[in-house]
């Protein structure tokens, strides 16, 4: 998942917090089953502290990436171009905060498999792999965090688990889907989408006929509601009713509207292709060195990966998925802010204030009194629910002013006069 605070160009997922509808309907089943400890074995090899974090261009995404590879080639799939499944792609990171102008050179690979079935009509499937190593891009959500491994379980070993459980399914089902499947596993994303732009350059000229995608970004951490988001509904207009008919019994559906979102089918609805995105909601762990394969509810995951191979297997059905543009578009943008008070949020998704998980010395919270454990509730008279609405009121501040800001301290509330 890439939600990096400073880089955040994401409108969708402010939608996608509002939203929040109860659907109920009948459980398919298909003969076929996902198997939990395929999903477990993937998950823990990947997000071992052996692979270091999977950074992009580093040593355990190469590592990764063999591993995927041969997990395709077990399969007897195809690769998508040239001999290998690996595909190699290459951008720049700006690493130093003070200097706009230096980037370093990234090389990353996607590993992409084809299942042929000979068919005119493809679906992509797809989830990244890479993560943030030890937070040498500065992704990091923990304060002082460098140097340690950021495993990267649910984001997004989880999704690439899936895929290949995805690809193992219909590889090996004996009925012959009239649509091939194209098995995508990115790099590059926590840097800004970087390896699905790239497959999506040219996936209209390799396969003309591709008809959709389905990503999956961080599906391990089904909580006690069973709430699922389900993204890119609005992209097309059979998709609302298609996820409401194959919806697993036991799951809460939250659906989004946008083709724009913080992962990767971004890139793909970009090129006008109709779109899902699953996600299970950010957590306590996102983006730290404790999203690890031991917190993933793996019963979970199974259940999210069944109903995305029914999906993938009713589209493959349809006569017609006629895209559409959703509202949102990608040039609208997340609130600008100029200000900041020198804190590293959290993402987990409350509704009663947003936790501070660090605050970096000598900045505005730290010289108010603001303490790490806080929870921010009121910037001004703006209210702070979650990191959206934080972002929403600093937007409204300009660089020398004083705000009282409030925040709840063992469950006291408390008001520090902060200089920004
Ligand atoms: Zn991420």
């Amino acid at each position: 998942m890439f939600l990096s605070i400073n880089k955040l160009k994401l409108v969708s997922t402010l939608s996608l917090l509002g939203i929040s509808a109860l659907y109920y309907s009948q459980e398919k089943t298909n003969p076929e089953q996902v198997n939990e400890d395929n999903l477990k074995k993937h998950i823990y090899f990947l997000a071992s502290d052996e692979l270091q974090g999977r950074l992009t261009g580093s040593e355990g995404e190469t590592k990764a990436a063999n591993y995927l590879s041969a997990e395709f080639k077990k399969l007897g799939l195809k690769p998508y171009e040239g001999k290998e499944f690996i595909q190699n792609f290459e951008y720049g990171v700006k690493l130093n905060p003070h200097d706009d102008k230096t980037s370093t050179a990234v090389k990353g690979k996607n590993v992409i498999a084809v299942l042929d079935n000979k068919a005119d009509k493809t679906i992509v499937i797809g989830a990244h792999y890479d993560h943030l190593g030890l937070n040498e891009h500065h992704n990091s959500t923990l304060a002082n965090s460098d140097g340690q491994i950021h495993n990267g379980a649910d984001d997004n070993a989880s999704g690439t688990a899936a895929v290949l459980e995805l690809a193992r399914l219909f590889s090996q089902n004996k009925t012959k889907e009239n649509v091939n499947y194209i098995f995508a596993l990115f790099s590059g994303e926590e840097d800004g989408l970087m390896g699905s732009k790239k497959l999506a350059e040219t996936i209209k000229t390799n396969y003309p006929n591709t008809i959709f995608m389905i990503n999956m970004d961080m599906v391990g951490r089904l909580n006690k509601d069973n709430n699922l988001t389900v993204g890119g509904v609005g992209t097309s207009p059979i998709l609302s009713d298609l996820v409401k008919k194959y919806k697993p019994e036991s799951i809460n559906l939250s659906l989004d509207e946008s083709g724009v979102g913080p992962s990767d089918h971004t890139s793909f609805y970009l090129k006008d292709i109709p779109v899902l995105f699953l996600f299970t909601g950010t957590h306590n762990d996102y983006h730290k060195p404790t999203d690890d394969a031991d917190k993933i509810n793996y019963t979970g995951q199974k259940i999210i990966t069944n109903y995305v191979f029914n999906l993938a297997n009713a589209l493959g059905n349809e006569k017609e998925i006629p895209f559409t543009k959703t509202a949102v578009t990608a040039t609208k943008a997340v609130p600008k802010y100029k200000v900041s008070l020198g804190i590293m949020p959290n993402y987990a998704d409350t509704k009663d204030g947003m936790g501070i998980d660090g605050v970096i010395d000598n900045r505005p919270a730290a010289n108010a009194g603001i303490l790490q454990g806080d929870i921010l509730t009121k910037i001004g008279k703006c209210e702070v629910k979650e990191v959206y609405s934080y972002m929403d009121c600093l937007s409204k501040i300009k660089a020398g002013e004083e705000h009282p800001v409030t925040v709840k301290r063992n469950g006291e509330e408390k008001v520090f006069n902060v200089k920004f």
